[in-house]
């Protein structure tokens, strides 16, 4: 286990300024043609590809560092550049760890590799979980997924939806429901191979902000994959739900708690990304107020701007401890007594959307147009407080972890 520390080692240093390298050098000047053109940036994540990037070698080296500060210093850094064109770079990982949590080392082994592509030849992954009546409320999820044991095959039906890559994926990651008396502990995650009959793109999202990534619905109609394509397993699927059915017996709310804890330990990454973006709406507006003159003086002379700038500046640096502390506890598998997990995420998702609004305050008439980045920044950044759970939901399974009490 590492003591919980602040300061990055010479080699994490290293990592960060060869990342923020390529961010300041390939992303952020990339940032306003894709976010108006509303594509997956193909040729940005090729060049991320090439220089070690867009691999899951990176991610698993940046996860396993025991220190915890590997992946919250690298998302800082990818959403500092930019943060629609960071999250096509990151968001293959999202399904990744869907099959790194659940899967067998068969199942990592040959669905991963296909989920990344190669430098030449790259793909992406999608992650699919979220469904048009089921968003916070996972539990009432309706993607069905049945067992046809005579071909030992399973047959999914559905539609998701806002799903990052949907339907562009080489390889998507869907749950779906096989036990619907269980609520979240009856769902199942499954491999659709690329090509599958049946799985297709429905709508694609028109977005606020993070327009880089490509966000839409994915219909699956009678989509039939191979046994090997569950999860896990069959075997510890069927000893999970009867262990499920055993727990839900004894109280039904204590199973729901339990789903809500497991998404603890990822959170943290959002909050960094949140911290990446809104780093970059600050130095923007820090540097502008240094330079724009109004009556005769730059307008940091002024109490009312420099105090903006001094608030928004502790708050970044709140957001990222809290994202560390937790990113560490995660690491090291201390336990998330009082859901320091969501307290990152909570804190970070809100302060990136009141900095990015105080950057284009600062800037003014400049500040609302696409002339200057904060504009985008702040359109960017609402995503935060909805994503991976919303501030609320945060703010519930906070108050939840610390009373003990099954607040609604
Ligand atoms: C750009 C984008 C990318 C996404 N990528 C993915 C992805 O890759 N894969 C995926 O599966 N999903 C993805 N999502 C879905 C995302 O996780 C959901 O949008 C999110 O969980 C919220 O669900 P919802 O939109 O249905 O909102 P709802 O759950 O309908 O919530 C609406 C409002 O009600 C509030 N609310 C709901 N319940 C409560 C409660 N109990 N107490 C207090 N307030 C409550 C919410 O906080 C929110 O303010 C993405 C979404 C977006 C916008």
């Amino acid at each position: 286990m590492a003591e919980f520390t602040m300061e990055l080692n010479d080699e994490q240093k290293e990592v960060r300024d060869w990342l923020h390298g390529f961010a300041a050098d390939v992303i952020r000047p990339a940032a306003a043609e894709w976010d108006e053109r509303e594509e997956t940036p193909w040729p940005v994540i090729q060049e991320a590809a090439k220089v070690g990037i867009y691999s899951l070698d990176f991610y698993a080296q940046q996860y396993f560092d025991a220190t915890g500060l590997g992946i919250p210093m690298a998302m800082e850094e990818l959403f500092w550049g930019d943060a629609g064109i960071a999250l096509s770079i990151v968001g293959t990982g999202l399904a990744a760890v869907g099959v790194l949590a659940n899967g067998t080392e068969e199942q990592i082994g040959t669905w991963i590799p296909q989920m990344y592509g190669d430098a030449n030849d790259v793909k992406v992954a999608a992650f699919c979980s979220s469904e048009p009546d089921a968003g916070s409320d996972v539990a009432s999820m309706r993607t069905r997924a049945v067992y046809d044991e005579a071909k030992d095959e399973w047959v999914i039906n559905g539609t998701k939806t806002w799903a990052t890559n949907g339907g562009i994926a080489n390889v998507h990651v869907v749950v779906a429901v096989v036990d619907p008396d269980l609520g979240s502990k009856g769902h199942a995650s499954f491999i659709i191979p690329p090509g599958t009959p049946g799985c297709s793109q429905g709508q694609k999202f028109k977005k606020h902000g993070i327009r880089a990534s490509h966000t839409a619905e994915v219909i699956l109609d009678n989509v039939r994959v191979p046994g090997s394509c569950l999860l896990g397993g069959k075997e510890k699927l069927d000893e999970r739900l009867a262990r499920a059915r055993e727990k839900a017996k004894k109280g039904g709310e204590r199973v729901k708690n339990a789903a809500m804890a497991t998404f603890e330990a990822s959170r943290p990454a959002v909050g960094a990304m949140a911290v990446g973006t809104a780093r970059a709406a600050y130095e923007v507006a820090l540097e502008y107020a240094t330079t724009r003159e109004q009556f005769g003086r730059p307008i940091i002379d002024n109490q009312g701007v420099a105090f903006q700038l001094a608030d928004m500046r502790t708050q970044i640096d709140a957001a990222r401890l809290l994202v560390w502390r937790a990113s560490w506890m995660a690491v090291n598998g201390k336990p998330f007594t009082a859901a320091e997990g969501s307290m990152s995420k909570l804190f970070a998702s809100e302060t990136a959307k009141k900095v990015t609004a105080q950057a284009i305050q600062i800037l003014g008439g400049n500040g609302y147009t696409r002339e200057y980045p904060v504009e985008r920044m702040h359109r960017d950044a609402a995503i935060y407080t909805i994503f991976e759970g919303t501030s609320e939901i945060q703010r519930l399974v906070i108050a939840r972890t610390l009373s003990g009490m099954p607040i609604r």
